[in-house]
């Protein structure tokens, strides 16, 4: 800092007051020397004059050299200074804690004795130039510590401004409120379009929050919270409601503890609030679907360990597994014991070949409930690897048991004949194809196939109704069924025409069992009420060649057999050889 005419004045009164060339005050701006006030010399001349002074500044008590020629402390003094030296006299500036703060400093090129009053007034002088340096430095002080608050103020301002936050401060004794400006400008108003009356205040609470409201500021009134925090509507000047949070405390009571002042602020959280409830929404809407859907919803995870568990499962759970989400929730092992022992090594073989694969799962599988019983399950769902190394399957389980049982019915419907049970033709043959290729396979394996046909039977019906002969024909397949074993194959293949595969059966063994079916028929006769309703049969015999091109070819030879015993009379058995004659059996 430049020298300045407070101590320039100072100066000039010292080197006058004790007739010396030059008269320095000198200030220590954080430890080093500089020139506040000068008289005697200009003040670039006098800068030089300072470097005499290092050498005897720092002392607190008064020092003065009459004659510095000869004092070791002067040995370095620079050239050119004879008209300085050698009367030298430096008295220390202290502030009241005694910090040293500088030096008054006198110079002259003829030796002076400075006498006890001379040197009590260079003394005091030096006092008033120390109350000098000492007022700048707590003006600078002051200064310095305004410059921060001013900072720290104006960043509060920004802060506040860019929270979107309002300030707001009651007064319980005049009745108001004082609003910030930001505050004001929150809910759409200018700097005067709000009344500063505290019962106006709770006209802008939207009148469903406002019990809520008061009842919670009555609570911070009343000392019951440490502070006042509430999230409601408020009304904004163009009639529409925001969403805010307003927080406060009160900072004054008296002495009856009512309180007196509160302050407090106001953020506007509709954005927040806005986003959160869409959220909401989303995760209201994927739960209601995901509950609602039929079957179970889930999502799947297999650790690289190999611990599994279901990370989510909707409501569905009870239906198809009997079991809640958190029986799940850590471990598969309630949903392993109600899988059907015979369908688990399946489940786990296909989980494990999705997770391997990233192919989709696709099972349909058995579970045992402890309410439902026995149920058939359909699993589908899609595997993801993550980053852990973990698999993640999201899919859904049905419940199949309906549709597994009209498959079967189904199934039966194309295979069964529905009057008398037995295989249908088509059935039949397939059979009968699968036992050839056996035969042909095989070395010692041999078959008789068998062709039934009930005698007279049109007279049947035509006698008796149609009725009567369905039952007629039922009443036979029960008598044959009788007598088949369970490697044997028969089937209706005809109107009245029945063919039966005995497995491993010669001819003669073949004869035989159309004769005890002609047995039973005779031993079991048909009533309609107490009429006999006369029923025989007539049968061709003939043996499966493992070199028929088909089972046609074994048929078409017992349909010949079949054709003769017709021919010689009916109620017979005949034999059709390969390809001798044919020979009468019965
Ligand atoms: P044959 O001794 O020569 O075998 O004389 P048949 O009368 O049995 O001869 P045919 O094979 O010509 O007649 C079979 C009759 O069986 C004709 C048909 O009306 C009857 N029929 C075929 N299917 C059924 C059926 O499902 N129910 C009843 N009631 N009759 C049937
Ligand atoms: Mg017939
Ligand atoms: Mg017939």
């Amino acid at each position: 800092m430049a020298a300045d005419e407070r101590f320039n004045g100072l100066a000039r009164l010292a080197r006058r007051h004790f007739n010396v060339a030059l008269s320095l005050i000198i200030r220590l701006d954080g430890g080093r020397p500089a020139i506040a006030g000068c008289d005697g010399l200009p003040l670039s001349e006098a800068a030089r004059a300072l470097t005499l002074c290092a050498a005897a500044l720092p002392s607190a008590e008064l020092l003065v050299v009459a004659d510095t020629r000869g004092d070791p402390r002067f040995a370095q003094a620079p050239q050119g200074l004879d008209a300085l030296l050698p009367f030298y006299a430096a008295c220390p500036l202290l502030a009241t804690d005694g910090t040293p703060l500088g030096a008054l400093c006198l110079f002259d090129g003829q030796s002076h004795h400075l006498d006890a009053s001379q040197r009590d007034s260079l003394q005091e002088l030096a006092m008033q130039a120390a109350a000098l340096l000492v007022g700048d430095h707590a003006l600078l002080h002051l200064q310095a510590e305004a410059d921060i608050l001013r900072d720290s103020e104006r960043r509060l301002a920004q802060a506040i401004a860019g929270s979107l936050t309002g300030i707001w401060e009651r007064n319980f004794q005049t009745g108001e409120i004082i609003y910030s400006k930001g505050w004001k400008a929150m809910l759409g108003y200018s700097e005067n379009e709000v009344s500063n009356r505290i019962e106006d205040s709770y006209l802008r609470v939207h009148p469903d929050d406002l019990a809520y409201v008061q009842a919670t500021i009555q609570a911070h009134f009343d000392g019951l919270t440490e502070r006042y925090e509430v999230e409601h509507r408020i009304r904004c000047k163009d009639g529409r409601y925001k969403w805010i949070c307003s927080r406060g405390q009160v900072v004054g009571r008296d002495n009856a503890g009512k309180p007196l002042r509160m302050i407090g602020t106001t953020s506007d959280i509709s954005a927040t609030r806005a986003m959160s409830e869409s959220l909401q929404q989303s995760v209201d809407l994927i739960t209601s679907l995901t509950n609602e859907v039929p079957g179970l919803v889930f999502q799947y995870r297999r650790r690289p360990d190999g611990a599994a568990y279901f990370s989510y499962v909707s409501a569905g759970i009870q239906d198809i597994y009997e079991v809640r989400a958190d029986q799940v929730a850590n471990d598969t092992a309630a949903i392993e014991a109600i899988i059907h022992p015979d369908d688990l090594p399946a489940y786990a073989a296909s989980l494990d070949l999705s997770a391997l694969n990233l192919t989709p799962w696709h099972l349909e599988y058995r579970v045992v409930l402890p309410r439902q019983g026995l149920r058939w399950r359909q699993g589908d769902a899609r595997p993801q690897r993550l980053e852990d190394g973990s698999t993640l399957w999201h899919g859904f389980i049905t419940d199949v048991t309906e549709r597994k049982r009209i498959e079967a019915e189904l199934q039966e419907f194309a295979t069964i004949d529905f009057l008398t049970q037995l295989p249908n033709r088509r059935h039949f043959m397939a059979q009968i194809d699968a036992e050839l290729a056996r035969i042909q396979r095989g070395t010692d394996h041999s078959a008789a196939v068998l062709m039934c046909d009930l005698d007279h039977f049109k007279s049947i019906n035509d006698q008796w109704g149609h009725a009567i002969g369905d039952l007629a024909l039922k009443h036979f397949a029960s008598l044959l069924r009788e007598q088949l074993r369970k490697i044997d194959i028969a089937g209706r293949v005809g109107g009245e025409e029945f063919a039966v595969v005995l497995v491993g059966a010669d001819s003669a063994e073949a004869v035989a069992f159309a004769q005890r079916v002609q047995q039973r028929m005779a031993a079991s006769p048909l009533f309609d009420g107490d009429r006999h309703i006369p029923l025989t049969i007539s049968v061709g015999v003939a043996v499966m060649e493992s070199s028929d091109a088909s089972a046609l070819a074994s048929l078409s030879r017992s349909d010949t057999a079949l054709y003769r015993a017709k021919q010689n009379g009916r109620n017979r058995i005949e034999y059709q050889p390969l390809s001798a004659a044919p020979v009468a059996q019965a």
